[in-house]
């Protein structure tokens, strides 16, 4: 082969196997194909199925469609080794996850020291704004056919013609961004750096081109920050609330806009009532059940409201489906039907933009990881198009959802208007404010409302109306975003972007600044002080989280999974070991202070020297950055305030502590900062309610002075859904428990074919379900899936929707995060009552203020949980399914009727275990 020869023209050997599992030790291969091509044309092809001398698991069987029997006439992988290594040669491998297929060959004794290309990671660079990555959606993506089952050699033939297209979009880079990812990736040991470096050669070797710069990689123009903000000093024109139920009758305009639509006495209420509390500046609290059409409900007099009167309403949700649901759905279409012109915007937290001074920081500094290196070159790529610099468009993955926040927009060391990219008109930030302002409707989520709130930043302009929907989660995420933290890593982090000696080189803003101006000796003096103090900050921050993560240990239960939480209490402040952590708080704070004062010295010498103005702004951050870090230190240990709950974490498998606090009474905080400065603020969600009442929603949220409406479903419950309880389970935790749940599981599941959602509120105890029941199961040809060991929630479910003959297990997310519509979900299983761990210091602390905490919150609280799972069964009108509640509990508990009663109302039956299986598989097989 010539030397010169393009990289694209070359030969390669595509590689993919399929195997019993994904664990190259304990599984093994069932089927390897291998494609040989050049310049994308298949030159030879090698296949085999493989004899893997052991049962293939059935989900393997399902997915690759293969048959048991196929595989027994195969030969073992000894007797096809030899002939796959003389089919490959030395040509490069290609593969997608390529390092999972030579993992495995290589268990089996063969090694190849071939080049290899992992067409995963190039998709991950050259497709930054795709989510999923697998090999059938990359192809699809880049309008390669691809098979139905997984199969070895159609899956090698996919990656071929996958790998050709990617090498053809890197060939079609701009010549500036590629130049930057080569600067880049030289910075880590990563194989995409090689590629990226001899494509770069073979378009014309040269490296940044002349009188180019990182700004030049940006597609961005620039924009006028200076939006004019909706007015809205005028007196109100109310809503015609008669012409509004019109709008939603059965030959009105949202007839015409929506397929499938019909009204809906409970929606043409909602609008009502919400138009009426705009119209009345009033606040008002809906529960709307499934079915209802909440959206529309407030969406249509909101946007009528915001148009008359020149006014922006905001609305909030928790979660992105609803979000995108709105933007991409609902609100074009709604405002199309009515015909009507108004600006909507989408603003997100501070935190999910990119921030293009952190970012040009990050990406000139000399110590990188490989891991920082790949997301930045993604982040490179990402840029040449992104107008938002939002993070969803590049759905970051869990390593880089750690390294994001190096280069997101954060309120503690925003320079604003002094920031050079600020005045260039280029700060995404910014330009998400910018288009908010003037906007009639603005969509944001809870997390940014409320972090408004704690910050004091403005980024959504003044407003006066707010719907929140998704209202259950408003107490949830104001503890968080109304908290503050410490963690360990971040005081490491924020010293190492000082001067990091931990390599060869050393590296760091200090080293930076000595090495701009050599011949400046008061300067070198006094970064060389500066230095000093960051290792004198080093030590004491290494005592001081020692002393913390040893005083966990001592206080807490060891055992578990779990990452270790202790609660700081006055009980705790009062012994004798905290007085030596407030000793060495007060040893960190006093080396903070003195880290500051050097670098304000620098700051203040370097104002009038020739330096870029990037470096004079990474300074003044990192200033900013040390007085606010040290301002949480000493409020969370020396000066905790006796409204918050203060509590500790040590993360069990990084050993690293983190300081937190949380507002103990969210409600107080909400009444005085949110809803006392609106005309209205409407709280919706479909569960909100317990026994028919908002008692307990409303003392959580702070919202007394609010109109009430309780909205039930459209949906017959009484024909469409039937609630079992077990009678004779043991309680959770006592003997017995867990081998009559797996029992009763496995005949359940059976009994239903599947097309079941069992729901946990331990991911522990998820997992030993999950051992126990998946052989049984299988052997009836029913797949069971866990949250957390078989993929992400999204994949699970679409698995289900793809093969009702499945077991869905879920914790967490699960208990309101899935929607699916029809057959594939009919039984839906509560192994627990979902009550909060009592050892949670937030819940334990929030118990204390309650004569009756049991009744009057870890009650409410948990009935509120249980109808969200409830609520995963019918999700249209002609859903049918049956409920399982397998915590005797509620059988056998004076509170059942908390829990029941918080249910709409439907069959309820009572039976022993051995006859669930069969009555549910009856009522769901009835016509
Ligand atoms: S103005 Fe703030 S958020 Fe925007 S680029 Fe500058 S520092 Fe980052």
């Amino acid at each position: 082969m010539s030397a010169r020869m393009r990289l694209i023209d070359r030969t390669y050997v595509s590689l993919d196997l399929e195997t019993t599992g994904l664990i190259p030790e304990s599984d093994a291969i069932i089927e390897i194909g291998a494609v040989r091509f050049q310049g994308g044309r298949r030159i030879a092809v090698f296949h085999s199925l493989v004899n893997p001398q052991r049962p293939i698991p059935y989900r393997v069987l399902t997915l690759c469609r293969i048959s048991p029997w196929e595989v027994e006439s195969a030969p073992p992988f000894g007797a096809l080794a030899e002939g796959l290594r003389s089919f490959v040669g030395s040509d490069p491998i290609v593969g997608h996850n390529i390092g999972f297929d030579l993992g495995f060959l290589a268990q089996q004794g063969l090694v190849f020291s071939n080049p290899v290309y992992d067409t995963l990671d190039l998709a991950r660079l050259l497709l930054p704004m795709l989510g999923e990555r697998s090999l059938s959606t990359v192809a699809a993506h880049l309008g390669v056919p691809t098979p139905s089952a997984h199969r070895a050699l159609a899956d090698a033939e996919v990656v071929k013609d996958v790998f050709a297209i990617l090498l053809e979009r890197l060939y079609a880079l701009d010549p500036l961004v590629l130049d930057e990812m080569v600067r880049l990736s030289r910075k880590a040991d990563w194989w995409v750096g090689a590629l990226l470096a001899a494509v770069d050669e073979e378009r014309s070797g040269a490296l940044f081109r002349a009188g180019k710069s990182f700004r030049d990689t940006i597609s961005l123009p620039p924009m006028e920050y200076s939006t004019k903000p909706l007015s809205g000093e005028r007196e109100i024109v109310p809503l015609d609330i008669h012409a509004i139920e019109r709008l939603f009758e059965a030959d009105g305009v949202l007839a015409r806009a929506f397929p499938d639509y019909e009204p809906r006495p409970p929606q043409i209420e909602m609008a009502r009532a919400v138009a009426e509390a705009l119209n009345s500046r009033e606040h008002l609290i809906v529960e709307a059940g499934t079915g209802v059409g909440k959206s529309l409900a407030y969406l249509l007099p909101a946007a009528l409201f915001a148009r008359q009167n020149g006014v922006p309403v905001v609305i909030s949700t928790h979660t992105i489906a609803l979000q995108e649901q709105l933007m991409g759905k609902d609100i074009p279409t709604l405002l199309s039907a009515l015909e009507l012109d108004i600006k909507v915007a989408q603003v997100k937290g501070r935190t999910n933009y990119l921030c293009l001074r952190r970012w040009d920081t990050q990406r000139r500094a000399e110590n990188l990881s490989p891991e920082a290196v790949q997301m930045m070159a993604r982040i490179q790529v990402w840029l040449a198009s992104t107008q938002t610099g939002d993070r969803a468009e590049i759905h970051l993955d869990g390593r880089e959802s750690i390294l994001w926040p190096r280069v997101s927009a954060q309120s503690y060391d925003c320079l604003g208007r002094k920031c050079p990219f600020y005045q260039r008109g280029l700060c995404f930030l910014h330009r998400a404010r910018a288009s908010a302002s003037g906007a009639h409707l603005i969509i944001v989520n809870h997390a940014l409302l409320l972090s408004e709130i704690a910050s004091g930043a403005q980024i959504l302009p003044e407003y006066r109306h707010l719907i929140v929907d998704e209202a259950h989660h408003l107490e949830d995420v104001a503890t968080e975003q109304l908290g503050e933290d410490v963690l360990e890593t971040e005081v490491s982090e924020l010293l190492g972007q000082m001067r990091d000696e931990s390599r060869e080189r050393p590296s760091g803003l200090l080293v930076h600044l000595e090495r701009l101006v050599p011949g400046n000796q008061e300067l070198t003096g006094l970064s060389s002080e500066a230095g000093a103090m960051v290792a004198k900050v080093r030590a004491r921050a290494q005592d001081f989280f020692e002393g913390l993560g040893q005083f966990i240990r001592n206080y807490t239960a060891v055992e578990g999974e779990y990452d270790l939480a202790l609660r700081i209490t006055p009980a705790l402040r009062a012994q004798p070991a905290w007085s030596d952590i407030e000793i060495s708080c007060d040893n960190l704070i006093a080396a903070f202070d003195g880290l500051i004062r050097a670098l304000q010295k620098i700051g203040g010498m370097v104002e009038n020297e020739p330096l870029p103005e990037t470096i004079k702004a990474d300074l003044a951050s990192l200033i900013n950055n040390s007085q606010e870090l040290r301002r949480r230190v000493d409020s969370l240990i020396l000066h905790p305030e006796d409204s918050a709950v203060h509590w500790l974490t040590l993360g069990r498998k990084s050993n690293k502590v983190t300081l937190n606090s949380a507002p103990l009474e969210v409600g107080i905080l909400l009444e005085r900062v949110l809803y006392s400065r609106k005309d209205t603020v409407v709280l919706t969600s479909a569960t909100l309610s317990t026994q028919g009442r908002f008692d307990y929603v409303k003392d959580r949220l702070g919202l007394e002075a609010a109109n009430e409406l309780l909205l039930g479903s459209p949906f017959d419950y009484e024909q469409a859904a039937a609630v079992y309880l077990a009678t004779d389970i043991p309680e959770p935790g006592r003997a017995g428990y867990p081998e009559m749940l797996s029992k009763v599981l496995i005949e359940l599941c059976r009994s239903a074919e599947g097309r079941s959602l069992i729901l946990f509120t331990s991911h522990a105890a998820l997992r030993s379900v999950q051992a126990a029941i998946a052989g049984p199961l299988e052997e009836n040809d029913i797949l069971v899936l866990g949250q957390g060991v078989d993929g992400s929630p999204r994949k699970l479910v679409s698995r289900l929707k793809e093969n009702p003959r499945t077991v869905l297990l879920g914790a967490a997310s699960f208990w309101e995060g899935v929607d699916v519509v029809g057959d594939a979900l009919s039984l839906v299983v509560i192994v627990r009552l979902p009550f909060s761990v009592p050892t949670d210091p937030v819940f334990a602390a929030r118990s204390e203020m309650f004569e009756d905490p049991f009744n009057d919150y870890a009650l409410p609280q948990a009935a509120l949980r249980f109808k969200q799972g409830f609520g995963r069964l019918i999700r249209s009108k002609r859903d049918r399914g049956a409920m399982v509640v397998l915590d005797s509990r509620l059988v056998n508990k004076s509170y059942a009727s908390v829990f029941l009663g918080s249910l709409p109302s439907c069959r309820m039956v009572r039976l022993p275990c051995g006859r669930l299986a069969e009555a549910v598989g009856k009522w769901l097989k009835r016509p």
